[in-house]
């Protein structure tokens, strides 16, 4: 078979076109003025091992069709096709082509005389934006010419927990979204007529103006260049300064010395590495603490940072334990992260439940107040640590660290374990426990700011 002429839209592309025929244009001929990738998301994915990789064991043997780079995908229709062919039943990144429209599925395996195929994400369930992206895959391979007695989606199953060697038939759960596929059938064949139309139409930037969309099923990586212009047009106003004395006197007085202003930090990854994890669990590996004992008294600071590179839980809660006692108020700045972790880590300790849930019952969201009854212009509408501390405590600053968010903290935690050099261990570790003690320092100052209202 002679390799097919070059594609003109991938399943990538293609999704990248129904959200917004513009995005798939800029993205086709003019990528220069793309964002920088949002590192946040891209993290996580980066870290530890391959989810696609490791879906493919469920399948053990089969034959792999992924191309040499990514422009050789012709030979990889090429290779599907001659692998069908030879009778091969399992196949992976199975490529097809079907007039200028091109996709690869993760796993294709035929059972009996029967062909079905796996596509795997690395999520915890399947979820709305999956459909569309494999009913262009269903579209493309049938009507390439094999018929698929069914389409599953692959997903992490967020119940396993490991022990031992990961067992990667309990790792991931398979659901089957045919009837869903099918039902999108016209519509992929119409959208994909459309969309050719658009990357054929070199000269000519589709109209579309900025809106909900940008953000719908995922932020377009080109928001900088459709917003630019919009924002200098437009002065933003964040309102006057706003207190509500009543409420703030109110969150203040149900405070109790000695008062433990608490952070912690952590990393994940998709796929568990050590005993006890699970798919995406947040592994605490640091925290940091100043208590306020009485009111005028200097706080003290206590920290933890884990040696090595994974955190025992039962050390860090053990020893977050005898920092924090059992009276007086444990503020957090905010409580969906922290409460969190800790009903977690007194689900895997049973023998701490009574003092976890004693610091559980004990917690008060620094947050609350910033959230709604103290705002000033400067907080341009928002209420993280990251806006408020700036806005409120300007000599306090992130941007002097060396590392200065949670992102940057959790990545320069799970990296450690490459790093050799001694000297770069010990800079890292430094720059850590500046950071996390910058955080809760942030939340003694900003009590005082409320304290002064
Ligand atoms: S920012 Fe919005 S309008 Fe601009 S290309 Fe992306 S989705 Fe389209």
């Amino acid at each position: 078979m002679p390799l097919p002429p070059r594609h003109i839209l991938s399943k990538s592309t293609f999704m990248y076109g129904c959200q917004c025929p513009k995005r798939l244009w800029l993205h086709k001929y003019r990528p220069e003025v793309r964002d920088e990738m949002d590192e946040e998301q891209e993290a996580i994915f980066q870290r530890g091992t391959d989810v696609g990789k490791l879906a493919e064991q469920l399948f053990p043997g089969g034959v792999d069709a992924r191309p040499e780079t990514p422009y050789a995908y012709q030979q990889s229709v090429v290779d599907t096709a001659r692998y069908i062919a030879e009778g091969r039943d399992i196949i992976y990144e199975a490529a097809f082509q079907y007039e200028g429209l091109l996709c690869a599925v993760d796993i294709l395996v035929k059972q009996g005389n029967q062909w079905y195929a796996y596509e795997v994400k690395s999520t915890g369930s399947v979820k709305p934006p999956h459909i569309p992206d494999a009913a262009f895959q269903y579209y493309v391979i049938t009507q390439a010419g094999l018929e698929l007695a069914d389409f599953s989606i692959v997903h992490l199953n967020t119940d396993y927990v490991r022990f031992a060697d990961l067992n990667v038939q309990e790792l991931f759960t398979s659901e089957s979204v045919l009837d869903r596929l099918l039902l999108m059938q016209e519509f992929i064949h119409e959208k994909g007529l459309a969309l050719k139309t658009v990357v054929a139409n070199k000269t000519e930037m589709p109209e579309v103006e900025v809106g909900d969309h940008c953000y719908k099923p995922y932020n377009c990586d080109f928001l900088g260049y459709c917003y630019q212009g919009i924002d200098d047009e437009e002065e933003v106003d964040f309102g006057e300064p706003y207190v509500n004395h009543g409420a703030i006197k109110a969150f203040l007085s149900q405070l109790e010395y000695p008062i433990y202003h608490i952070d912690f930090e952590s990393w994940r990854t998709v796929v568990p590495e050590y005993d006890g994890h699970w798919p995406f669990r947040q592994v605490c590996f640091q925290y940091s603490v100043h208590v306020e004992r009485a009111p005028g008294v200097e706080p003290e600071h206590n920290a933890y940072l884990a040696e090595g590179t994974h955190s025992s839980s039962l050390e860090f809660i053990e020893s977050l334990l005898g920092v924090l006692g059992t009276q007086g108020t444990v503020l957090v700045y905010n409580i969906s992260f922290e409460k969190p972790r800790l009903t977690e880590l007194m689900n895997e300790h049973p023998q701490h439940a009574e003092a976890i849930q004693n610091v559980i019952d004990r917690i008060v969201d620094l947050m609350k107040p910033f959230r709604k009854d103290y705002r000033t212009p400067e907080m341009q509408g928002k209420w993280t640590i990251k806006k408020v501390l700036p806005a409120l405590v300007p000599e306090l600053s992130y941007n002097e660290l060396t590392i200065g968010n949670g992102t940057d903290a959790s990545n320069a935690f799970y990296h450690l374990q490459h790093t050799q050099n001694p000297d770069d261990v010990e800079r890292t570790r430094a720059a850590l426990l500046e950071y996390c003690k910058l955080d809760t320092l942030a939340m003694v100052k900003l009590l005082e700011v409320l304290r002064k209202r």
